[in-house]
């Protein structure tokens, strides 16, 4: 059976009725599911009398919050195709997102209503600006549940029809829209469902953002359809994070690589009574082997799992089953999911299919590759072969286990005299020096025209007298010649997105300003 994404998340909600859904983690405010599900459909009903109709764009612009799912199902119920919008986004840029979405309303919350309105003017084209919670002037999602409008009966298609439209993280260039049907992001869940399941019980810490595709699958649609707790956090901050862990008795974490930096070497951790947890799934960016070893070994939990994918593809493609923690090699990230296929090609010529442990350009061809970029017919047939075949611009190899390993990003591998070099793996290196807190690694070109690792070195706040020479010396006793890092720069904290990856173009623009 084929079911829009409202119906394939929240199909048992009503068999689940008063188990928690969702709990806030800041003041302890819960939702159960039969109030998830009895509130999504209501506000459904009134955003169709208010005017949606199946087709529309709507902009979703808030933190996580225990109202978010809400707002995002009752959106698509009432047949809009959701485009999530980072909280933190300025006016222009989220006035960016509504312009090229074409979105024609906006669904946020009081704090970011300013940002929202100017965003708005500056777009044009948005009919109405609601709120979750309650601001003068303009409709409360609140003030919808009494609603008695009849419930939208629509047809929607899921093969065809957008559900969400989610912006990829802009990590390597501008961000782009990408078109997510209802069957992409349904297929995707039950596929990632073996490997990840939860239940009810289960409690799940949501910190990483929902409007992101990792927070949107792994915090939000997975677990709701599967009838565990979620608990509900608008940032990250290391305190209130373990607090909620300890208070909350959290069972699960799907978190991204700094979350599992912190968890591995901040001293608070030991404050805490972190005895509930079960698994950390880490994904979004790479994970050294050894940090996450040294994070499970502190928390006495099973090796810390990964996952891979991309916003493009809707967005899991590998994950290490749950069952299988203690057994998968270190460093991996997983297994190909069920009903998805791989290649490995070479990077000089992409007809060239590669074997086991070589290195290579990953290829994904499944249900859930994106049905394209939003406006943007040449970047779609860049990124998607004839055959189908979704060129994730991502380097890796695959054991003879069937265990793929993540490299890096075409794009960052550093070139020096022929060889390459990936920023990742020295990345992960510099970490294991005790005097370092955190580190990025970006490609720079020295006089002679050679392409060269620089690294940004955050310092511990106990080694303030650690050099530059230092750092370098560290690295040299670790690799082979051609990876050294030839340029050091100490910096107060790393650039990251929302999903806890390296802004690389940031530091790039650092260091074109000095
Ligand atoms: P943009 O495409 O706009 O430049 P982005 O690629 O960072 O931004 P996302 O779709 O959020 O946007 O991220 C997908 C990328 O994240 C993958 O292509 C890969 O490089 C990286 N990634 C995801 N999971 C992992 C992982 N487990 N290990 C290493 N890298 C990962
Ligand atoms: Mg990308």
């Amino acid at each position: 059976v084929e079911l829009p994404i409202h119906e394939a998340v929240l199909g048992r909600a009503a068999e689940f009725g008063d188990t928690p859904a969702l709990i806030d983690g800041t003041d302890g405010t819960t939702l159960t599911y039969s109030q998830l599900d009895h509130f999504h459909r209501r506000i459904a009903a009134a955003l169709a009398e208010t005017g949606v109709r199946k087709g529309d764009v709507l902009a979703l612009h808030s933190p996580n919050t225990i109202a978010f799912p809400t707002a995002f199902y009752a959106a698509t119920r009432a047949g809009a195709s959701v485009t999530t919008v980072h909280p933190l986004a300025t006016p222009e840029e989220f006035g960016k997102q509504l312009t090229d979405s074409a979105a024609r309303w906006i669904v946020t919350v009081s704090p970011l209503l300013e940002t929202a309105r100017r965003a708005a003017e500056l777009a044009g084209g948005v009919r109405e600006i609601f709120v979750c919670d309650s601001a003068p002037g303009h409709r409360s999602l609140l003030d919808m549940l009494a609603s008695t409008a009849p419930e939208p009966q629509l047809d929607i298609d899921p093969a065809e029809d957008v559900a969400a439209l989610p912006y990829s993280s802009g990590t390597t260039g501008m961000p782009k829209g990408v078109m997510l049907t209802h069957r992409q992001i349904a297929t995707n869940l039950a596929q990632l469902e073996p490997a990840m399941s939860a239940g009810p019980g289960d409690r799940i810490l949501a910190v990483l953002p929902f409007f992101h595709i990792y927070g949107l699958t792994a915090l939000m649609n997975g677990p709701l359809r599967t009838g565990a707790t979620v608990v509900v956090l608008p940032r990250f901050d290391l305190e209130t994070f373990l607090a909620a862990i300890q208070n909350h008795r959290i069972t699960g974490l799907y978190v991204a690589p700094p979350i599992v930096l912190a968890l591995a070497k901040h001293p608070a951790v030991a404050q805490y009574d972190l005895s509930s947890l079960r698994y950390i799934i880490s994904a979004a960016a790479p994970l050294d082997a050894k940090l996450a070893a040294a994070c499970s070994q502190r928390l006495g939990l099973p090796p810390v799992g990964q996952a891979y994918g991309m916003t493009e593809l809707s967005p899991g493609t590998h994950v290490v089953p749950l069952d299988a923690m203690n057994e998968a090699p270190p460093g991996t990230v997983g297994k190909l999911i069920a009903g998805t296929r791989m290649r490995i090609v070479s990077l000089d010529d992409p007809d060239k299919d590669l074997g086991i442990d070589e290195s290579g350009e990953i290829l994904i061809r499944g249900p859930q590759v994106m049905k394209g970029y939003l406006g943007r017919p040449d970047a779609t047939a860049q990124m998607i072969d004839p055959d189908g075949w979704l060129h994730t611009g991502d380097v890796g190899h695959v054991d003879a286990g069937g265990w793929l390993f993540v490299v890096d990003r075409v794009k960052e591998l550093i070139k020096y005299k022929g060889f390459q070099v990936a920023p990742a793996e020295l990345e992960a290196l510099l970490l294991t020096h005790p005097g370092i807190a955190d580190a990025a690694v970006i490609g720079v070109y020295n006089d002679d025209g050679n392409e060269v690792p620089h690294a940004y070195v955050v310092r511990q706040p106990t080694a303030t007298d650690l050099s530059e020479g230092e750092v370098m010396m560290y690295v040299a006793e670790h690799v082979a010649p051609y990876k050294r890092v030839r340029h050091v720069t100490f910096i107060d904290g790393v650039p990251r997105a929302a999903s806890g990856k390296i802004l690389r173009r940031q530091l790039r623009q650092v260091r074109e300003r000095t």
